[in-house]
């Protein structure tokens, strides 16, 4: 049988001085999942998305990309990794191809094969037609989209998104969530979206419920509702994360 998982956290923990911030953290994303970590502010989103980045050291625990462990194979595994973080790293001064260029460098992409990248994934995204805007002329939407390209420039397995909406208008919202969740199914990718906004949950999507550094719960919205007695996902949400989890 083909190994589809793309990211395997095994029993992860890690504190900030005496705070601890996550614990016992177990979970797997495949290959064509949309997994939605959801959690309340504070519930350790931040702090696993830097461990998977290798911005942070795990105290205790395992993160695999694509079977690569990130402590013994440090750039095969984050060869798998595309992120989109909360805060926006574009420069805004370059136009869109400079930016994207210059990303591509930086994985040792050759010019040409960054330059068919480019147009593949901008076109996927109708944004092609701006390739030679400067990143401060786009719109909020726009540049998210550009983040998006951008990460998957290398081909990554995985990939990462925090809070990718923050900040956009509904209609920009809406396009990304159905973009990434197009994305997930065409490409195979396996996505780990943080966020703590119930409608960017699709029927389809994995669920892993963080609270307090815990996870609380995780399988599939109807799982997780049944699992909790409760009516919808907002309400099964609010079950898990209101109480205190310790
Ligand atoms: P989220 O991204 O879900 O909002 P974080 O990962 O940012 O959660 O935070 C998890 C916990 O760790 C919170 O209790 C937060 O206050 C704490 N924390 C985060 N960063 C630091 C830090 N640099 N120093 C001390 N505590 C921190």
């Amino acid at each position: 049988m083909t190994d589809l998982r793309a990211l395997s956290i095994h029993d992860l923990a890690f504190s900030y001085g005496k705070k601890t911030a996550l614990s016992g953290v177990s979970f797997e994303v495949q290959l064509g999942q949309c997994c939605i970590l959801l959690g309340p502010n504070g519930a350790g989103k931040s702090t696993l998305f830097a461990l998977i980045t290798g911005l942070y050291h795990a105290r205790d625990g395992r993160i695999a990309l694509v079977n690569y462990d990130i402590q013994k194979s440090p750039y095969k595994a984050l060869a798998q990794l595309g992120v989109v973080f909360q805060q926006s790293t574009l420069d805004l001064d370059l136009t869109v191809k400079q930016n994207l260029r210059y990303h591509a460098a930086l994985h040792g992409i050759s010019r040409k094969q960054a330059d068919k990248t480019i147009q593949q994934e901008l076109e996927r995204f109708e944004m092609f037609e701006r390739l030679h805007e400067k990143i401060r002329h786009l719109n909020g939407g726009h540049r998210r989209r550009v983040e998006i390209a951008r990460a998957l420039l290398h081909k990554p397995s995985v990939l990462l998104l925090d809070e990718p909406t923050v900040g956009l208008d509904v209609p920009s919202r809406q396009a990304i969530v159905s973009y990434i969740h197009a994305l997930t199914q065409e490409q195979g990718l396996a996505v780990l979206w943080a966020t703590h906004l119930i409608d960017e949950v699709y029927p389809t999507d994995q669920l892993v419920v963080l609270h307090n550094g815990i996870i609380q719960i995780t399988g599939t919205v109807d799982e997780v509702i049944a699992k909790v007695n409760a009516d919808n996902l907002q309400g099964a949400f609010a079950l898990l994360t209101q109480k205190e989890a310790r």
